[in-house]
């Protein structure tokens, strides 16, 4: 049967299709009102009161979101997390970093810094896709490096210092906005405004401790080359004036800083990772009564609140669902592609409507009997 034949019934169908990882949705409204920005902001100069006002209210709004501490500074700059992570190679570690590895996202970061010749190779502690490692105390270690949402298998891993000593800095791409977190329990915090933030890509925000800043500062005095993009004190010195180094996407701005008060105005983080811890037990409940569907992560502890995994059983194929589900306008709920697992992943970030998480199982449901009633 060519699933993209199938069609869901209007009733079951989400109100808003996406489900992506990232890029994620973004709410129709905050692209309304960038649309009514009309000729006050895209297209003037990020050197002007405009620009660094939307830079400042986010700044701000961002410490308010995470309930920051007395001396943590929000940093900014291009590039997305990627780009935050050669920078850490460069600005953040001094010479031996320790790295969580349990997917594609971590494991990226720790053979960017093992490509580094003025580093020592990385301590890396992996565990299997679907799984989470642990962080361990040691000695010669200056960064610990963490993520708070492995977005490739839907592993969320708890966000504590290790050790005493050493940086702790974390990937919460996907993470930020959708899980609570502890200020105390990092010096970094860092992720990018597509996922969580609902809005576009290339930027990458980070929650700096003042250990954070104080490396940041020692190592730029110390002579390394550090390339000037990706210079961390040039980001500072930057982000306290409302800059960037160089030019930022204003829209990227403009659409994350509404997301941003929108979270403050609910009520703050509790307001945001509620929401995907209800849109969260809507899908693993449903996969509780569902004799196909099970949840990629068996251990419920490390099981996502914003990035649901879902495997089917061998005799459906995961593929036809995402096919279906696409033909009716339900996009983005194919598997990471490198998995290569017979699953769906579902994003459940706070801009995501819990109800429309419900409305996807109504709708995946149909798919199924479709499919199987031949
Ligand atoms: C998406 C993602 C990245 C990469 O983000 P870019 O903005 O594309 O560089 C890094 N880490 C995690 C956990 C992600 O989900």
């Amino acid at each position: 049967m060519d699933p993209s034949q199938i069609i869901i019934p209007v009733e079951l169908l989400p109100s808003d299709g996406r489900f992506g990882s990232g890029p994620s949705k973004v709410p129709a409204a905050a692209l309304d009102a960038l649309a009514r920005s009309g000729k006050s902001l895209l297209g003037t100069s990020h050197r002007q009161p405009t620009v660094k006002d939307l830079v400042a209210e986010l700044r701000r709004g961002l410490a308010e979101l995470f309930r920051l501490p007395e001396g943590y500074e929000v940093l900014l700059g291009n590039g997305g997390a990627t780009a935050f992570w050669d920078a850490q190679v460069f600005g953040l570690i001094e010479s031996k970093s320790q790295h969580l590895v349990c997917g594609e996202f971590s494991s990226k970061f720790a053979q960017a810094v093992a490509m580094a010749d003025h580093l020592e190779d990385p301590e890396v502690i992996s565990s299997e896709p679907g799984s989470a490692p642990t962080a361990r105390r040691a000695g010669d270690v200056d960064v610990y490096a963490l993520i708070h949402n492995e977005t490739s298998t839907g592993v969320a891993l708890p966000v504590e210092r290790p050790a005493p000593e050493g940086l702790v800095t974390v990937d919460a791409t996907s993470a930020a906005g959708g899980l609570h977190v502890e200020p105390a329990e990092f010096d970094v915090y860092y992720f990018a405004p597509q996922k969580g933030f609902a809005s576009d890509g290339g930027l990458w925000f980070a929650l700096c401790s003042p250990a954070a800043i104080e490396r940041i500062e020692k190592i730029a005095a110390s002579g390394r080359y550090i390339p000037p993009s990706l210079d961390l004190k040039t980001a500072l010195e930057n982000s306290r004036k409302d800059q960037t180094y160089n030019t930022p996407a204003l829209a990227t701005l403009f659409l994350m800083e509404r997301q941003v008060a929108w979270m403050n105005s609910n009520g703050g983080l509790d307001f945001s990772a509620g929401r995907s811890a209800r849109s969260a037990a809507i899908l693993y409940r449903w996969t509780e009564e569902s004799e196909v569907a099970s949840p990629f992560v068996t251990d419920p502890r490390f099981r996502s609140n914003v990035v649901g995994t879902i495997d089917f059983a061998d005799h459906i194929d995961a593929k036809q669902i995402s096919a279906a589900l696409r033909a009716n306008g339900i996009l983005d709920t194919e598997p990471y592609r490198k998995l290569g697992r017979n699953q769906l992943r579902i994003a459940m970030y706070p801009a995501i409507d819990p109800e429309d998480v419900e409305r996807l199982t109504h709708s995946i449901d149909h798919v199924l009997g479709a499919l199987t009633d031949v």
